[in-house]
C-alpha cells in the first residue's frame, strides 16, 4: 500500500516537471515567433551590419543563425551594469554564441542563465589588470566597446566575444566542472582530435616556442583553446598555414571551416517548425 502512494507520488512530481517544461517550452517558443515576426528584417540588418561571419552565409544559413540567436536571447537574462541597454547589444552578444556553436546540435550553454554587461574594461577580484571578460560559475561577463571593437577588427586574431564563448562551451562540455555535458559529439571529438593535437602544440609553446597564437595561449590550457577559437574565425588562413594539423582539429570539433565553401563539414538539421 505505501509503496503504492510512494509511487503514485513519483509519478505526480514527474509529471508536475513534464507539464511544467512543456509550458516553458511553448512560452519560449511564443517568445521567439513573436521576435521573429515583429523584428526579423532589422534583426537581419544588425547582423549584417556588424557579425562578418554572418554577411558570408546563404540565405538559409542566415535564417537558421537568426533563429537560433532568437533562442539563445530569449533563454538568457542579460544584466546592464551601469550603462543603458539597447537593443541590438544582447542580439549580438547572442549572435557570438551561435557564431561559435554554429556547427553543433546543442548551442543553449544551459549551464549560464545570466550574461552581464559592462559599458569598458572592468576590474574583478584582486587582480592589477582590467578585464575585457569573463567567464565564472554565476554567469558570462562582457565589456561592451571592446565586444564591438572585436568585431569591428575581425582580421587580427583578437576577439573577446568569441574568446568568453569559448570559455563557456568549454564549460558547460566538461565534467571537471561537475557538469554532465551538453554535446556528446562536441566531447567525443574534443577527446579524440583537439586534445591530443593541442596539447602538443601547447606544450611547446609552453617550453618556449613562438606561434601565430601569440604568448598569451600559452599562459594555460583553458586560455589556450580560447585564443585558437578567436584565430581559428578571424585568420584561419594563416592558421591552416602555420598550424594545419590543430587547424583541421579545430574544424572537425566545432562542425565548421572557414575555409571551405559552405562552412559545415556535416550538415546540422534543426527543426524550427514551432517558432
Ligand atoms: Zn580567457
Amino acid at each position: 500500500m505505501e509503496s503504492g502512494i510512494i509511487f503514485l507520488l513519483i509519478v505526480v512530481v514527474i509529471g508536475g516537471f513534464a507539464f511544467a517544461k512543456y509550458l516553458r517550452d511553448k512560452y519560449l517558443a511564443q517568445r521567439v515567433k513573436e521576435m521573429y515576426d515583429s523584428k526579423h528584417t532589422a534583426y537581419d540588418a544588425i547582423l549584417q551590419q556588424y557579425i562578418p561571419y554572418y554577411r558570408n552565409l546563404d540565405a538559409v544559413q542566415k535564417e537558421r543563425f537568426l533563429k537560433r540567436a532568437l533562442i539563445f536571447k530569449a533563454t538568457k537574462h542579460f544584466e546592464f551594469v551601469e550603462m543603458q541597454e539597447e537593443e541590438h547589444m544582447s542580439l549580438l552578444i547572442s549572435a557570438a554564441a551561435v557564431q561559435l556553436t554554429f556547427g553543433l546540435k546543442h548551442f543553449l550553454m544551459e549551464h549560464f542563465h545570466k550574461i552581464y554587461v559592462m559599458k569598458r574594461a572592468y576590474h574583478f577580484g584582486l587582480m592589477n589588470v582590467p578585464f575585457q571578460g569573463h567567464v565564472s560559475e554565476d554567469g558570462i561577463y562582457l565589456s561592451w566597446n571592446n565586444f564591438l571593437n572585436s568585431f569591428a577588427n575581425y582580421t587580427d586574431g583578437d576577439n573577446v566575444g568569441l574568446h568568453e564563448m569559448a570559455h563557456a562551451l568549454a564549460y558547460v562540455n566538461f565534467p571537471e566542472h561537475e557538469h554532465d555535458g551538453e554535446d556528446e559529439v562536441f566531447q567525443y571529438r574534443w577527446y579524440k582530435t583537439f586534445t591530443k593535437i593541442g596539447h602538443n602544440v601547447f606544450d611547446r609553446m609552453q617550453a618556449g616556442e613562438m606561434t601565430m597564437l601569440g604568448s598569451y595561449a600559452a599562459t594555460n590550457y583553458q586560455e589556450f583553446w580560447a585564443v585558437c577559437v578567436e584565430n581559428f574565425f578571424e585568420r584561419p588562413t594563416a592558421f591552416k598555414i602555420q598550424l594545419p594539423e590543430l587547424y583541421d582539429a579545430i574544424c572537425k570539433l566545432l562542425n565548421q571551416d572557414m575555409l571551405k565553401p559552405g562552412i559545415f563539414l556535416e550538415a546540422v538539421i534543426d527543426d524550427y517548425s514551432q517558432y
